[in-house]
């Protein structure tokens, strides 16, 4: 389900400004990040657009950063003290399902540090050669950024652990029994990883960051806040009701609500509105498919199939994903991930189950033997 990658420019519609230069790090992009799924919903990013279209979109510095006001309180503490040391910052994880802003931290982080930040992905790395380049390309205190960390493989990790812990590593220079080793130093430097796979971080890759933090969903609250920054930024007004519509059906990803305003704006401005209204919202939602809570086609089939095929489970990942014709990876990271927020799924070591809610969203009655899984009674609410 891969996508094609979109060509540059045309920027913009001529009727905008351009977008003002980015400030901040260098950002040196090394390899795409894997990027799957095509429903306007799904939090994963459809090639480069944010960056490459709207660079001003993505917060640089942490007053632009919505939310997340624990993680952003400690960061700030770190940071001063790293830098008053004149040292890197520890080597941070950052936790939590796609789209909620990890990328944008590590930027952020990189820019407060006022370092540049090189970004890569774990299935880009795929030998010890390629992060070994990258280790020795590095200046003092630079930050490493790789997304999908959980995916690094072995001889990839084994390179990382003395380049993070002493800052150096050691490669094998030829082949049988002349082949010795030589010993590189690395600057010091700040590793920041991202994963949406916890479980999945190799223990002794993870017991070497220093910082962990996890990011959640975003409130409605939240959303909104960014929708009127999106709104100002690319200078399209947005009213106050329809915000709160937009936010509402974002599934407390910043990326959903990103694109969704992006498609209400398409709708006002074919409809000749000079801004996006709650009609506006209304029609763009129907015409999108996605509900009151958020869910699109996706969602919804998940649900049916589990609901009316397996009797509401359990039933495994796998087989889940066969039948609704998804990716595994993008039904745990994307869709599961945000069912079980809103109390619709269970996931249980019998496998996935439909909860109580489940059932009654979808107008649906369980089978008269059957007792419902509910450990969430919780409906999805403003306060998300
Ligand atoms: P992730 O790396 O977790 O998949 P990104 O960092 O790519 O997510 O964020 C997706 C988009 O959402 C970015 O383009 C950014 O513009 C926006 N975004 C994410 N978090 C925030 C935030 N806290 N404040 C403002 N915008 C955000």
């Amino acid at each position: 389900m891969a996508r094609p990658r979109k060509p540059a420019g045309p920027l913009l519609p001529p009727d905008l400004p351009p977008a003002p230069p980015p400030v901040g790090p260098e950002i040196v992009r090394t390899g795409a990040g894997a990027s799957s799924g095509d429903s306007v919903l799904s939090p994963r990013p459809l090639g480069d657009e944010e960056e490459v279209l709207v660079p001003s979109l993505r917060p640089r510095r942490f007053p632009e950063f919505i939310g997340q006001r624990q993680i952003v309180e400690k960061l700030q503490v770190f940071i001063a003290a790293a830098r008053q040391r004149g040292e890197p910052l520890d080597h941070t994880l950052l936790l939590g399902p796609p789209g909620l802003g990890k990328t944008t931290l590590a930027n952020v982080i990189a820019a407060e540090m006022g370092v540049q930040i090189r970004i890569t992905s774990g299935p880009v790395l795929t030998r010890a050669g390629d992060v070994a380049a990258l280790l020795t390309g590095l200046q003092a205190r630079d930050v490493l950024f790789i997304d999908e960390i959980h995916r690094l493989n072995k001889s990839v990790e084994e390179v990382l652990y003395p380049a993070m812990e002493d800052y150096h590593f050691d490669v094998l220079i030829g082949k049988g029994p002349t082949a010795r080793s030589l010993r590189l130093k690395v600057q010091p430097f700040t590793l920041i990883g991202a994963t949406t796979r916890e479980g999945d971080v190799a223990a002794p890759l993870r017991s070497r960051f220093g910082v962990v933090s996890r990011i959640d969903y975003y409130t409605t609250d939240e959303l909104i806040q960014l929708l009127h920054s999106v709104s100002r930024r690319l200078a399209f007004p947005l009213e106050e009701a329809a915000a709160g519509e937009i936010a509402r059906r974002a599934r407390g990803t910043p990326r959903v609500a990103i694109r969704l305003f992006k498609r209400m704006r398409d709708v006002a401005q074919v409809d000749g509105r000079p801004a996006i209204t709650p009609a506006t919202v209304e029609r763009g939602m129907e015409m999108l498919k996605v509900d009151r809570l958020g869910l699109d086609y996706i969602d919804r089939r998940i649900l049916e199939v589990l609901l009316r095929r397996f009797d509401g489970g359990p039933v495994s990942l796998d087989t889940l994903a066969v039948s609704v014709g998804e990716e595994p990876d993008t039904l745990y990271d994307v869709y599961e991930s945000f069912l079980i927020q809103i109390g619709f799924l269970a996931r249980t070591n019998r496998g996935r189950v439909a909860t109580r809610l489940a059932w009654e969203y979808m107008g649906l009655k369980p089978p008269a033997d059957r007792v419902i899984d509910d450990p969430q009674k919780r409906l999805f609410t403003d306060e998300g």
